[in-house]
C-alpha cells in the first residue's frame, strides 16, 4: 500500500468530541469517522485491525471445536416474546416494524434466534454437543454511547453458544471458552484480568468477565492479591463482619427522638449530629416488582441493587417516588428509618448495618431522627444479607486479606446459562434412554470493536498509536526521506517490493512532504516496525530500522533489509503467541 493513496486522513488537531486516548486516536489516526452518535464506519485502517482481531478470535474458537455460523441481525419480536425479553430488554432494543406492521428487532444478542435454530434441528444426544459462534454486528440503543466504539450503538461481536447434555458437558465446554479467552487476549496484547461478575438481564449461573485494566474503564473491579480472588463491584460479595454480641453489651445510650430540621442527606445529618456517616443507617426505599421495599445500608455505603434484586428475587428494581416514600414512612423523603417500619414493608438490612450500634436512623417523622437505635432491640428486618458496593480496602470475602481495586473496560463475556432458554424455548434432545431432557446452555461474548479500543488505550504514547505486531493495520513502513532524490526512492522501492514478496504487510511513504510530517504520521499510526531511507547511511550502503515500542535503531545493509525486516516481524508475533 501506498501512503499516496490509502485511505487515513489523519488530524493534527485531538477532535473535541473525543475524551479518552483511544476515541482520539482512532479518530486522529484516520481509523474511524463517526456517522451518528455512537455509530461509525471503519476506514481502511480500521478495517484492517478489526479484521486481525477477528481473524485472532475465529482461530481460537475452531483451535476448540467451536463452528462458525452467521445468523441475522433482523430477529422477529416472536422469539423473544417466547423467552420475556421482548418486554425485559426494554429501551436499549432497536425495533422496528415491516411493511405488514409484524414487530422486529435488530439483535442486541442472539440467544434467542440461535436456541430456536437449534431447536428446530437437534433432537438426539448424538448431536451433542456443539459449539456454534458467529462474528456480527450487534445493535443496541446505549444511554449513553460514549468513548467512541468503546461503547457504541453499532458494534461488532464475537458471540458463541455452547449446546450440551448436561452440567459437566456445559462445564467442560466454558473452559475450553475460557482458555480461546486467555489465548485471544494475550495474542492481542492486552494485559487482562478475569473476574467475577453479575449475570444481568441474560441470567444464568457462573459467569466471568474478561477485563483489560484501564483508568478509562467503565467496571469497578476489586482484586485479592493474597487469594487470586477477583471480581466486578456490581457482583464482589462482602465479608461478613463478626456478630455482634449481645449479651455483652455495653450499657447503651437508649433509644431518642432529635431533631434535624431540614436535614436530609448523610452529610448534612451526620456534621450536625457530629457522628461519622458509618454510624448513620440510611433507609432507602425502593419498588421491587411493584412492591414497596425498604434497604438498610450504613450511611458512608453505596447500595447495590444487582444484589438487592437477587435477594428478593425480582425482576423490576427502582427507587419509589416521593409520593410513595410519603405514603409508607408518613415523612418526607429524607426522613425514612428502619424502627417501626416493618409494619409497613418489608426490610432487607446489609448485614454491616445490623452491627452498627446505637445508629443514627431516620425517625419517619419530619425534620427528626433517631439516635442510639440497636438491631434486635429497636427495629429487625426481614431479610438480613450483603447488598452493598464492596470498595478497595475491604476483607477480602475468600481469604480477609485487603481488597485492592481497579478500573476495567469488559473485553469479553462467559455465562453459563444452563437450561433457561432451552427451557423456555422447548430445546430436547432424546437421551440413549429415550428420555426427553432440556438443552444445557453456555454463551460467550467478546467485543471485537471495544477490544480495538481497548488495545490503544493499553497501547499508546503521546505521539500516537504503539500496536502489537499482532493487531497492526500494517506491520512495515518504508520511508524514503525525501522522494527527489532517485537513489532514496529507488532503494526504498526495492525494499517494499522484497517485503511484500516474503508476505510482510508494508506501506511505503512515497510522499512528497517533509519528513516532520512522514515521522508524525508513523507515530500516530504507529506502524510497528519503520525502514528509514535517508541520505546518511545511503553511502555505506545502509538503512535504519526501528521499533515503534521502544525507539531502538539499528542500521542494517540494503541487501539484508528485507530478510532482517521479516524475522523481525515474526519474532514479535510469536512473542504474543502462548504456548
Ligand atoms: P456492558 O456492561 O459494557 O454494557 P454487556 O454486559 O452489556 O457490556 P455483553 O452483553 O456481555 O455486554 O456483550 C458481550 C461483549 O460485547 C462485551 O463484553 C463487550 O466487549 C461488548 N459490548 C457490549 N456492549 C457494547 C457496546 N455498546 N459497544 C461496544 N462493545 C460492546
Ligand atoms: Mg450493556
Amino acid at each position: 500500500m501506498r501512503m499516496s493513496q490509502i485511505f487515513a486522513p489523519t488530524l493534527r488537531e485531538v477532535p473535541s468530541e473525543a475524551d479518552i486516548p483511544s476515541h482520539q486516536l482512532m479518530l486522529r489516526a484516520g481509523m474511524i469517522r463517526k456517522a451518528v452518535s455512537g455509530v461509525y464506519s471503519y476506514l481502511h485502517l480500521g478495517c484492517r485491525v478489526v479484521r486481525k482481531i477477528e481473524e485472532i478470535v475465529r482461530e481460537e474458537m475452531d483451535r476448540q471445536g467451536a463452528q462458525e455460523v452467521l445468523m441475522p441481525a433482523i430477529q422477529s419480536a416472536d422469539i423473544w416474546r417466547e423467552t420475556g425479553r421482548w418486554d425485559d430488554y426494554g429501551n436499549e432494543m432497536f425495533r422496528l416494524k415491516d411493511r405488514h406492521g409484524r414487530e422486529m428487532c435488530l439483535g442486541p444478542t442472539h440467544e434467542e434466534i440461535v436456541t430456536v435454530t437449534v431447536r428446530d434441528e437437534i433432537r438426539s444426544y448424538r448431536q451433542l454437543p456443539k459449539i456454534l459462534y458467529q462474528i456480527q454486528t450487534k445493535y443496541r440503543d446505549e444511554i449513553r454511547p460514549r468513548f467512541g466504539v468503546m461503547r457504541s450503538r453499532e458494534f461488532i461481536m464475537k458471540d458463541a453458544y455452547s449446546f450440551d447434555r448436561d452440567n459437566e458437558g456445559l462445564d467442560s465446554n466454558y473452559s475450553r471458552m475460557y482458555e480461546a479467552y486467555c489465548r485471544v487476549f494475550s495474542r492481542c496484547g492486552v494485559d487482562y484480568r478475569v473476574v467475577e461478575a453479575d449475570a444481568g438481564a441474560i441470567g444464568g449461573s457462573q459467569n466471568h468477565e474478561f477485563m483489560v485494566v484501564s483508568e478509562v474503564g467503565e467496571d469497578a473491579l476489586v482484586f485479592c492479591d493474597a487469594c487470586g480472588y477477583g471480581a466486578n463491584v456490581e457482583r464482589a460479595e462482602s465479608a461478613r463482619p463478626p456478630e455482634r454480641d449481645h449479651d455483652t453489651d455495653k450499657v447503651r445510650t437508649g433509644i431518642r427522638k432529635v431533631s434535624t430540621p431540614g436535614m436530609r442527606t448523610v452529610e448534612e445529618v451526620t456534621s450536625y449530629l457530629q457522628v461519622g456517616p458509618s454510624k448513620l443507617l440510611k433507609t432507602l426505599l425502593y419498588m421491587a416488582d411493584g412492591e414497596p421495599v425498604a434497604a438498610v445500608i450504613r450511611g458512608d455505603r453505596d447500595l447495590n441493587e444487582a444484589k438487592l434484586k437477587r435477594t428478593l428475587g425480582v425482576r423490576e428494581l427502582e427507587l419509589a417516588s416521593p409520593e410513595i416514600i410519603e405514603r409508607v414512612s408518613g415523612a418526607p423523603v429524607g426522613f425514612t428509618g428502619p424502627v417501626g417500619l416493618r409494619e409497613q414493608v418489608k426490610i432487607v438490612a446489609d448485614w454491616e448495618a445490623v452491627v452498627v450500634e446505637d445508629a443514627v436512623v431516620g425517625a419517619n417523622a419530619a425534620d427528626a431522627h433517631l439516635a442510639g437505635a440497636n438491631y434486635g432491640v429497636d427495629y429487625s428486618a426481614d431479610i438480613i444479607a450483603d447488598i452493598r458496593n464492596v470498595v478497595a480496602g475491604d476483607a477480602c470475602p475468600r481469604c480477609g486479606a485487603e481488597l485492592r481495586g481497579a478500573r476495567g473496560v469488559e473485553v469479553g463475556h462467559l455465562f453459563k446459562l444452563g437450561t433457561k432458554y432451552s427451557s423456555a424455548l422447548g430445546v430436547n434432545y432424546l437421551d440413549e434412554g429415550g428420555v426427553d431432557n432440556p438443552v444445557v446452555m453456555g454463551c460467550y461474548g467478546i467485543g471485537i470493536t471495544r477490544t480495538a479500543a481497548a488495545i490503544i488505550e493499553a497501547h499508546h504514547d503521546d505521539d500516537g498509536i504503539i500496536w502489537p505486531m499482532s493487531v497492526a493495520p500494517y506491520q512495515v513502513l518504508v520511508m524514503p526521506l525525501n522522494t527527489s532524490e532517485n537513489l532514496q526512492v529507488e532503494v526504498a522501492e526495492r525494499i517494499y517490493s522484497e517485503l511484500g514478496g516474503y508476505g510482510v504487510e508494508v506501506v511505503i511513504d512515497d510522499r512528497d512532504e517533509r519528513p516532520g510530517v512522514k515521522f508524525k504520521d508513523a507515530d500516530l499510526i504507529g506502524f510497528p516496525i519503520r525502514v528509514i531511507v535517508g541520505p546518511k547511511h545511503l553511502g555505506d550502503g545502509e538503512v535504519e530500522v526501528s521499533m515503534r515500542s521502544d525507539g531502538g535503531v539499528e542500521l542494517v545493509e540494503i541487501d539484508n533489509v528485507a530478510a532482517h525486516v521479516t524475522k523481525m516481524v515474526d519474532r514479535e508475533l510469536s512473542a504474543l503467541m502462548p504456548h
